[in-house]
């Protein structure tokens, strides 16, 4: 039988709460008080260690995701301050990753939600990381599943252009040089242009799909959902359906809601597409995390 060590708790948990702005490297003055702390502090290094291998896996899958974390770093650490109560600095740092996860792309919609309230009321895309250091911080229970959005595969899809050039609308030939964009990897201005496309035919599911998988490829989670799930609402072929559900799938994924993920993945997996035991797959990867 393998005996596991306990984990250690943080010796000082006001000098633990900068631990994961430490990780992130975005702690500037407070970072040698820190490090000092860090030196004594077996907890915090045990933390440091679990939050390094997740950051790293996540630079290297989602870049952008990263340099979301470090941008609001601050804001966080601003929030912080208000806070006053903290049971351990373990739980603080895990609060901090699943609000800093769950935090939406939106940043202008801060709601600040009652103390007392029932935070459960309020929808996820509204809460502020205020309210959620300061409420939920306090709650989490040990079981809280882990965070899925590192899950999250923005492939980039097959595409095959048709060479039908008679009767070409604006919103197809903005598409075609898009496309262009898209098939060399230049996926950030590829977006420009499919993104004027979608705008001057809203109704063209396959510009609708590959906007919304460019979106999703270069981290535009928000835009990508709007996109996809108004492809979705035209009433497609079977095949685009399956399609635009695969990279909503992903987008719920990467938005850390499970729920509608799974609804996705299991809707897939049920039917006869392509994408029948990748959504198999992934559905079971989901479970297990
Ligand atoms: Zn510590």
């Amino acid at each position: 039988m393998i005996l596991h060590d306990p984990t250690p708790n943080c010796t000082d948990e006001s000098a633990g709460a900068a631990l994961l702005h430490y990780a992130l490297g975005t702690l500037s003055h407070e970072k040698m008080q820190f490090e000092e702390h860090l030196i004594e502090c077996a907890g915090c290094q045990h933390e440091l260690d679990k939050h390094r291998t997740t950051l790293a896996a996540m630079s290297s899958n989602r870049p952008e995701l990263l340099d979301n974390l470090r941008k609001r770093s601050d804001r966080v650490r601003v929030a912080r301050k208000q806070m006053y109560v903290l049971s351990t600095a373990a739980l603080a740092v895990a609060a901090c990753v699943i609000a800093l996860l769950v935090w939406p792309k939106k940043q202008d919609n801060v709601v600040v939600v009652p103390t007392a309230g029932d935070s459960s009321l309020v929808d996820k895309d509204t809460v502020s990381v205020e309210s959620e250091l300061t409420n939920d911080s306090l709650m989490v229970p040990p079981h809280t599943p882990p965070s899925i959005a590192h899950l999250a595969v923005f492939a980039p899809l097959a595409y095959s252009p048709i060479n039908v050039r008679a009767a070409e609308t604006d919103a197809r030939s903005i598409f075609r040089e898009g496309m262009e964009r898209y098939q060399v990897g230049q996926f950030a201005e590829a977006l420009i242009e499919l993104k004027r496309a979608h705008e001057a035919d809203t109704t063209d599911t396959e510009i609708g799909l590959f906007t919304g998988v460019t979106a999703g490829i270069t981290g535009k989670i928000d835009l990508a959902r709007s996109v996809l799930a108004q492809a979705l609402r035209q009433n497609p072929r079977p095949a685009r359906v399956a399609q635009l559900k695969w990279y909503l799938a992903q987008v719920a994924i990467a938005r850390d809601d499970r729920k509608a993920a799974m609804t996705l993945l299991d809707d897939l997996a049920a039917g006869e597409s392509a994408y029948r035991t990748d959504a198999k797959d992934m559905a079971s990867k989901l479970a297990r995390e």
